[in-house]
C-alpha cells in the first residue's frame, strides 16, 4: 500500500491541514493519508502543546472523520518522551514491509528538516512531499543543509496544496481571546475543544 504519513502536533487540527492531506492524497494516488500525531514534537524548538496528547489525538480522529482516505497513525503517541521521524519510518516499515511511506512536510518544516535526527536516512526510508504554505516560496529549497541530490528530489515531490493561510497558532489565540474559530476547525473539533475547555 501506499501510504502518506502527516506528521504534527495537531493542536488542534484545522481546515488547512485537511486540505494539504487531501491533495497529496490525489496528487500521488495514495491509498490512505494518516496524521501522524507527535506525542512531543522534538521539532517544537521547546514549544510545549497547549492540549495533551490524548485530546490532540482525539480531535485529529474528529477531524478526519467523513474524509475518505483520511486516518490517523497514534503509534508515536504510545512512546514516551520525544519521538524522532526517523524511528517512527523505521518501526512502521518493519512493522509493514509491503508498504511505501510518502511523508508530507509543510514548507516551514522543509527549512527545519537538516536539523532532525538523522535526516538523510529519513529521506531513504520514505518519499518525502512537501507542501508550500503562505509566507514561504520555493525559496526553502535554497542553501538547504543536505545533499544535492536530496534537494533535488524535494523539489521534485512537491505537491501543489491549496494554501490555507491558518495555523493552530492562531486558532489557539483566537480561543483564548474568545474569537470564533468555526471557519478554521471541523464542527465536532470545535465542540470538542469548547467541551474540554481546551487553550483557554
Ligand atoms: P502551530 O501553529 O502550533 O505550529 P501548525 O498549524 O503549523 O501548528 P502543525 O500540527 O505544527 O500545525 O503542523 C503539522 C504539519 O502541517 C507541518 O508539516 C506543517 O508545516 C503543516 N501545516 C500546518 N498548517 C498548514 C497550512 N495552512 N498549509 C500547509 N501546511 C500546513
Amino acid at each position: 500500500m501506499r501510504i502518506g504519513l502527516f506528521g504534527g502536533a495537531f493542536d488542534p487540527p484545522h481546515i488547512g491541514h485537511i486540505a494539504v492531506a487531501e491533495a497529496v492524497l490525489r496528487a500521488r494516488s495514495l491509498d490512505r493519508v494518516d496524521l501522524l500525531v507527535s506525542a512531543q514534537s522534538p521539532h517544537a524548538n521547546g514549544k510545549t502543546n497547549a492540549a495533551p496528547v490524548q485530546h490532540r489525538l482525539a480531535m485529529a480522529r474528529l477531524a478526519v472523520e467523513g474524509h475518505a482516505g483520511l486516518g490517523v497513525e497514534d503509534c508515536e503517541t504510545e512512546r514516551h518522551g520525544k519521538s524522532y521521524t526517523v524511528d517512527t519510518l523505521r518501526a512502521l516499515r518493519q512493522a509493514h514491509a509491503g508498504n511505501d511511506y510518502f511523508f508530507i512536510i509543510g514548507a516551514d518544516m522543509v527549512a527545519d528538516l537538516p536539523n532532525w535526527k538523522e535526516p538523510d536516512h529519513c529521506l531513504q526510508l520514505a518519499t518525502f512531499v512537501p507542501v508550500m504554505r503562505p509566507g514561504f516560496t520555493m525559496q526553502v529549497f535554497e542553501g538547504l543543509r543536505l545533499g544535492h541530490q536530496a534537494v533535488q528530489s524535494l523539489r521534485l515531490n512537491l505537491v501543489q496544496a491549496p494554501q490555507l493561510d491558518v495555523s493552530s497558532t492562531r486558532i489557539r489565540q483566537a480561543v483564548a481571546s474568545g474569537e470564533s474559530i468555526r471557519a478554521w476547525v471541523a464542527p465536532a473539533v470545535e465542540s470538542y475543544i469548547r467541551a474540554h475547555r481546551l487553550y483557554v
